[in-house]
């Protein structure tokens, strides 16, 4: 599943990319990936120049010279930029563009979707739900996080891949963050100190800089379809792992929501 780091990868190769093209047409070859109705999507969309890409948490935001595309990639959501179409049923909606290119979007889970927006997005749905994006953000407001935190009576790994207080951490990134805090995925979020929230957000800022530099994480759940493959992998240190790098002891493997989880019962408490 691809997360900020991934999400991030996606947005930078396709900025090189799309630039200044115009979608002279928008093939939606399975309906339900558009979020909105589907004839206001193609109208609004098609004769539209790309003028730039934006992310916040793992939202794709496609910037028209009118208007704004918006993307979430799910579970295994991928874009492909070709001068040729694929033959390929996991292709769902594919953009035709002024210099003979495709911008093929491909999904076999199904579970991406796309959605036209105009006016002030920030403040519209899906986007207005989101919580502290650690790379474009910046500073943090930390009294203001730990109050959200604390208000919340369920496991803090549950709390950070909801994305309303922290966005941008899935699965893989939320296990690295609390590895990195010394924090038990399983606490409760009201039982953490400032000092731990603080940690959270710290690590959460290097991590997803480091990820970023490595162009995300490659495994089994989610590959590159740009050319780009991630090598964040090579530095996991508890997610898929069975050793703790740190004391040695062996990693344990719980689900938490359904979502396997890994940590180490000895550093994080
Ligand atoms: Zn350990």
């Amino acid at each position: 599943m691809p997360e900020l780091p991934e999400v991030e990868t996606v947005r930078r190769v396709l900025l090189n990319d799309l630039i200044g093209l115009k979608i002279e047409d928008v093939i939606i070859k399975y309906d339900r990936i558009i979020d909105c109705d589907k004839s206001y999507f193609i109208s609004n969309i098609k004769n539209k120049t790309f003028t730039d890409i934006k992310r916040r948490g793992k939202y794709l935001i496609f910037c028209l010279n009118e208007g704004y595309l918006i993307s979430h990639l799910r579970m295994e959501g991928k874009y492909f930029y070709l001068n040729k179409e694929l033959d390929n049923k996991h292709i769902h909606v594919i953009f035709n563009l002024s210099n003979g290119y495709k911008l093929m979007y491909q999904d076999t889970r199904k579970f991406g979707r796309m959605i036209y927006l105009d006016g002030d997005i920030y403040n519209k749905e899906p986007l207005n739900k989101l919580g502290y994006d650690p790379i474009l953000d910046g500073s943090y407001d930390l009294d203001l996080i730990y109050k959200k935190i604390i208000s919340k009576k369920i496991e803090i790994k549950t709390v950070l891949l909801n994305q309303e207080i922290i966005t941008g951490l899935g699965n893989i990134y939320v296990d690295e963050v609390l590895f990195s805090s010394h924090i038990n995925p399983l606490r409760l979020a009201n039982s953490l100190n400032k000092e731990e929230v603080k940690a959270i957000l710290d690590s959460s800022i290097k991590i997803l800089n480091d990820a970023i530099i490595n162009k995300g994480t490659t495994i089994r759940s989610y590959t590159s379809s740009l050319g780009v493959e991630g090598n964040y992998q090579n530095f996991l240190n508890v997610h898929t792992k069975s050793e703790c790098p740190h004391c040695k002891m062996n990693i344990i493997r719980v689900k938490i929501k359904g979502r396997m989880t890994y940590y180490c019962k000895n550093c994080q408490r």
